[in-house]
């Protein structure tokens, strides 16, 4: 991406220009939710403003029209994810509550007394606590598949874990905390070599790597919109449509039934089972647009200039005295956790905040990580398809102020 590109970029992202503090703003906090461009937003005022009504069940014009923009919205996820199929797209809330439903669900149909998750050590808590729920729910146990000095998963111990008892997988894309990108593609073929679904949490993979569910063969992924440049509140779980037709529903209501009566109850087809209550079909329309802006710019174009920061922003933070770079993957995302000396990392955030940098401290809803790293937290820049080598470099100066004042 050249300068004259970044700048049109830069220039559909209204907030960029906003003083912090009566400084530039420089967002460093993507990992945790990226900022949107205008056609987002203006996505969002036209489906107010010119399509809302109920969708699914209106004969009227607005609600065939609001209907139409949902299903095309699922088409174009279908097509992102290269799903085989659009009914294999379902919309939830998020990554979150689309791993609540599978932890649900699947442990509903498929789990007993003495069975076996496996997570691994660099999960989000999000992709810990619903199995743990499950586990504790149905008398199972939660495996962990630990990670190596240079932070990345140990296959070996991983391929140890699995056993007969093992129900299902569920790790991480792109770890978070750590940057790593986990070789998700070999851990899916290691676990169906058992007959073991895998789920694959790709809240921080989708934004930064092209993501293909079929040539990955994932049986469950998941993401967030407001992860890639979308809507907060509105997320996607594919599944294969067998499993997915296995799986009982999530949540009952309007919408996932085909007939009811009060003695029973008959359930919609994919993806409606999984769709109770009126959907945000206003987020899907918006996240749709998301996903056609950053196919828009490429993937791949994306991916090479964050690798840019990466290297760069990497680089450039060595030149501070007592830098811990957390994080240390051969194969690694645009995120750079670190810690500076004894400093804690709050510390460190507070001062950066008031020189209108935003950077994330603390655990990173991955407290276990921590807890193995035997580290508080971290400081995490998290990098962005808008962000510059100037931001960057704004960055470092603003951060050796900061460590001289604390150390
Ligand atoms: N998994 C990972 C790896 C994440 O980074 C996050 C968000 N930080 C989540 C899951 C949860 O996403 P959400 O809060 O959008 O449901």
């Amino acid at each position: 991406m050249n300068k004259q590109e970044l700048e049109l970029i830069r220039a559909d992202f209204p907030i960029l220009q906003e003083k912090i503090y009566n400084k530039d703003l420089i967002y460093f906090d993507n990992g945790a939710t990226t900022q949107k461009p205008r056609a987002v937003v203006e996505k969002i005022e036209e489906g107010y403003y010119h399509l809302n009504a109920n969708i699914h069940r209106g004969v009227h014009y607005l609600s065939q029209k609001a209907t139409e923009a949902h299903e095309d919205a699922r088409t174009t996820v279908a097509e992102f994810l290269h799903a085989a199929n659009r009914e294999e797209i379902i919309f939830t809330r998020g990554t979150t509550e689309a791993i609540n439903l599978v932890a649900s669900s699947f442990g509903e149909a498929f789990c007993k007394a003495g069975d076996e998750v496996v997570v691994s050590v660099m999960e989000h808590h999000s992709n810990i606590v619903p199995w743990q729920m499950l586990c504790e729910r149905k008398g199972m146990k939660l495996r962990v598949i630990p990670m190596t000095e240079n932070t990345e998963l140990d296959l070996d111990a991983y391929r140890l874990l699995l056993n007969s008892r093992t129900r299902i997988v569920s790790i991480t894309h792109v770890s978070n905390v750590l940057g790593t990108v986990n070789p998700v593609a070999e851990m899916i073929k290691i676990a169906h070599a058992q007959n073991i679904p895998v789920l694959i949490d790709g809240a921080q993979a989708v934004p930064h790597i092209p993501v293909n569910v079929v040539e990955l063969d994932a049986d469950f992924y998941v993401f967030s919109g407001h992860k890639i440049y979308g809507p907060t509140g509105i997320g996607v779980l594919y599944g294969k449509e067998k499993l997915l037709n296995q799986l009982p529903p999530y949540q009952g209501g309007g919408e996932m039934i085909a007939t009811v009566t009060f003695e029973k109850t008959t359930y919609n087809e994919l993806p409606f089972k999984f769709e109770a209550g009126t959907p945000d079909y206003i987020g899907s329309t918006a996240l749709a647009e998301a996903l056609r802006y950053v196919q828009n710019i490429g993937l791949e174009n994306i991916a090479s200039h964050e690798h840019e920061l990466l290297e760069y922003g990497t680089q450039r933070l060595m030149e501070i005295e007592g830098m811990r770079i957390i994080g240390t993957a051969e194969n690694k995302s645009a995120v750079i956790s670190f810690l500076v000396g004894n400093i804690h990392p709050y510390d460190l955030g507070m001062l950066l905040d008031k020189l209108g940098i935003a950077v994330r401290t603390g655990h990173h809803c991955a407290q276990p990580l921590c807890d193995a790293m035997g580290i508080p937290g971290t400081v995490r820049a998290s990098f962005a398809l808008y962000n510059t080598k100037e931001e960057i470099d704004a960055f470092i100066t603003a951060l050796k102020r900061v460590v001289g004042m604390l150390q």
